[in-house]
């Protein structure tokens, strides 16, 4: 099957979901050509797909690409790709946004946010929650080329490392309407929420915004990532960047920790297929108990920090 894999960046770095796709797909004995779209250097992004598994990888260029945006990567890839008889497109989280509309220039659909795929005897079927999380189903595609994007950190991102032959091509990325005019980043070199290995969440239980410094605490000891629940977000302690949940980001870290959340299906939306979840709440019967793989009945503020005190142990 040809199958293309839309590689995600951001400052000259390959986002890790990018790896994750092609390295699966290698597992599953297929190669896999990758499109970088951008300008400039992107040599390191080229060889970090080469060792994820990319036998091929096409690197569409333009100066009107050096900024991500969706008409952009939607056109190019489009004018690229259907000159090439692709069977499969698959991209991570940033295909959420320009996906669709590519499905659109094919005339087809897209599966989003799926958690798993599968090629068999040249069909691909994929996995992909729905209603909130309660329940998933597979999906097939009826036409080609059938496109969808993974959710990040679901699989591994350890690949064989195959040739990675670079090739460049001039890319067409058509009339952009919209244009990134300033890139406002937030003071601290924080870990993406939706990247990280780790992640400690706390819910309204924090009572207010400094009180969540106990879980950015605890996180900088083990390079978590810090989450909220809405309710926490709604009540002003945490940014919405910070929110997990079906309005909020999905997440899949190995590990997830949750601080005085109820478990509210909302929130679980954004964190269930998290690989161990662990809760801290005082309410023996909260919901979040029965998700949790490991449960500490206790208040937060005593939990927490006798926590960051036993990590920081282990770390010394
Ligand atoms: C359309 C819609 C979309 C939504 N989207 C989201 C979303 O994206 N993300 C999301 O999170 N929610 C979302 N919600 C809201 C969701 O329904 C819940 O209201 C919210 O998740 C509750 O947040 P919480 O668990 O922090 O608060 P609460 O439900 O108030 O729970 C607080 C918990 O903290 C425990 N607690 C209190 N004090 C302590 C302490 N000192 N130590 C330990 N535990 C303590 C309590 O026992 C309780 O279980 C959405 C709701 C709707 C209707």
């Amino acid at each position: 099957m040809k199958v293309f894999v839309v590689a995600e960046h951001k400052d000259g770095k390959l986002k890790r979901v990018s790896a994750e796709v092609v390295a699966e797909f290698g597992r599953q004995g297929q190669e896999v050509t990758a499109l970088v779209l951008g300008s400039g250097d992107l040599n390191a992004i080229t060889g970090d797909l080469a060792k994820a598994g990319a036998s091929k990888i096409i690197v569409l260029e333009h100066a009107d690409l050096k900024d991500y945006s969706t008409e952009g990567y939607a056109n190019a890839a489009h004018a690229y790709l259907s000159s090439q008889g692709a069977e499969v497109i698959a991209s991570g989280g940033q295909g959420k946004d320009f996906m669709p509309r590519l499905a659109a220039k094919f005339g087809v659909g897209v599966a989003n946010d799926c958690t798993s795929f599968g090629l068999a005897s040249g069909k691909l079927t994929v996995r992909r929650p729905v209603f909130a999380g309660k329940c998933s189903k597979s999906v097939e595609f009826l036409k080609s080329p059938a496109m969808f994007t993974l959710r990040p950190n679901v699989v591994s991102s350890e690949g064989k490392t195959a040739a990675g032959t670079v090739e460049r091509v001039a890319a067409t990325p058509g009339a952009i309407r919209t244009k990134v005019a300033e890139v406002i980043a937030s003071a601290a070199k924080k870990v993406e929420l939706t990247e990280a290995d780790i992640i400690i969440s706390g819910g309204r239980s924090l009572k207010s915004a400094d009180n969540f410094k106990i879980l950015h605490e605890c996180a900088a000891v083990v390079g978590a990532a810090v989450g909220a629940s809405r309710a926490a977000v709604d009540a002003g302690y945490a940014p919405h960047a910070m929110q997990v949940g079906q309005t909020g980001k999905t997440v899949s870290p190995k590990l997830y920790i949750a601080c005085g959340i109820s478990g509210a299906i909302q929130h679980l939306a954004g964190m269930r297929t998290s690989k161990v979840i662990v809760a801290i709440n005082k309410d023996a019967e909260a919901p979040i108990f029965q998700k949790a793989d490991y449960g500490i009945v206790g208040d937060l503020f005593e939990v927490v920090p006798l926590l960051t005190a036993e990590l920081k142990k282990l770390k010394g």
